[in-house]
Formats: C-alpha cells, structure tokens, sequence
C-alpha cells in the first residue's frame, strides 16, 4: 500500500516520501542525512527522485543520495539542476514503476522561472508554490505568472492532499487572519493547527477544499480580500492580480 510520509530537514522542510513496503521516491530532498536514516530504518530501497525547483534546500542532497543509489531524477527542464537524469515540464508523466505510481507534471512558475509540481493519486506536492494558508515568494517570476500558476492548482478537485516543502503553517495563517478577519473556517483551521503543533504533528498534508476555504491567495476574488488589499494600499483596486500582488507584498512586509 503506498504511504506519503515527511522526512524532516533543516529547520523546517519536509521531504515528501513515497513509500511502499519495499521502495521509496523522495520529493525535493534538500538534505541526503535524514533521508539515508529513513531508507535505512525502514530497509527501504530508493527507486526516484523529483525536485519541484532549483533551490538548494530543495535540492542539495540529490548527489548524496545518488552516491548510495543510482536512481531516475526528474524536475524542471528549465531549471539549472545539475543531477537531473530527467528534465520534465507539463504534459510529462513520471511513473515509478516500484511503487505503481504515475505523477502528471505541472508547470507553475512564479517562486522559480520553471517551477513544477507533481500530481497524481490524489495528492498534490508543489514545492514552495502553494503553502498551507499561504503560497511562496516571487524570486524570479512576476505576479501574474504566479497568479496563474494558483489558479491551475486551485482548479484541482477538493479532496486533493496538498503536500508542501515547508511547515509555514502557523504563520502563514496569523497573516490570513489579518486579511480575512471574519472567515470561521480560517479561525477553526488556526485552532487545529496550533494543537497539531503542540503535539509535534506537522499540519500537513492539508487538502484543497481547505486550501480554497481558508487560503487568501486563492481567495483574490473574494470581497473581503479585496477590501483588505484597498485599505493596505490605500487605493481601489479589484481585478484579482492585482489583489494578488497587494497581498504578496503585504506579507513579505508582515
Ligand atoms: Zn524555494
């Protein structure tokens, strides 16, 4: 039976692992270390690879792991990775065949120029693009690519597990709340997430029902959003990029 289970790094990534009772894939193993004593503990084989973007505390431990096991790597086409086997952007399809897994590929840039995301049995892992109650930074794509790149992932149906790269939970909440104050779903979801985190449970994965509830960087269109993003900017504005960017740069600035 396939398990996705979170293989912690640094201070607060998770590497994504796929897992039967024999093999495992890994998503953006920023670290090679805890993944190694994972595999080990569990007397799991590696059998993939996949990096949702270039960024080295999603990628750095790749050559670690290929010292010990010579495996398939996939991500970006168009990303400078320099171990990857097999560069991919959308309409591609991963498939492991140990753990009879095949994973759609998404182009949704915007955190990165190429950034990917891999979707398939029901599950959504997307990197540092859609965060819970949160979506990543503008490094190197604009905001309307990014808009989009949400869009298309908010498309996907409801009870789709969105699985991250970071526990930014919390705080990408205490910034929801100040933009959706009224929102009984984000007050509820806040309250799950604080005992998930006491009890050191990762909040993740959510899923996108919840995300389309609760998030408001898929919620531009909203009334509420929009008006929180006129009074941050003092102007009047409504068209849902441009809320968008408000609130984007609204929370770097939180
Ligand atoms: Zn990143």
């Amino acid at each position: 039976m396939l398990e996705v289970v979170p293989v912690s790094a640094f201070k607060d990534n998770y590497v994504w692992t796929l897992r039967n009772a024999t093999h495992a894939a890994v998503v953006d193993p920023g670290e090679a270390r805890p993944v190694l004593d994972y595999l080990a503990r569990e007397k799991l084989a590696l059998a993939a690879i996949l990096a949702t973007h270039h960024h080295a505390d999603h990628v750095g431990g790749i050559p670690g792991l290929l010292e010990q096991a010579r495996v398939p790597v996939y991500g970006p086409k168009g990303e400078p990775i320099a171990t990857l086997t097999h560069p991919v952007a959308e309409g591609d399809t991963v498939r492991v065949p140990e753990l009879g897994v095949a994973l759609s590929v998404l182009d949704i840039p915007g955190h990165t120029r190429a950034h990917i995301a891999y979707y398939g049995v029901e599950s959504l892992f997307c990197g540092d693009t859609l965060f819970a109650c949160g979506c990543g930074r503008l490094f190197e794509g604009t905001a309307e690519q990014m808009y989009k790149s949400l869009e298309k992932l908010r498309a996907l149906p409801d009870d789709t597990r969105v699985y991250c790269g970071h526990e930014y939970t919390l705080a990408n909440i205490r910034f929801a709340r100040a933009v959706d104050p009224d929102n009984a779903a984000l007050a509820a979801r806040e309250e799950r997430a604080r005992r998930q985190r006491e009890a050191g449970l990762p909040t993740l994965p959510s899923t996108l029902g919840e995300e389309r509830a609760t998030n408001p960087f898929l919620r531009c269109a909203e009334p509420v959003v929009v008006e929180s993003a006129n009074k941050y900017l003092g102007a009047r504005i409504a068209d849902p990029v441009s809320v968008f960017a408000a609130i984007r740069e609204w929370k770097n600035r939180f």
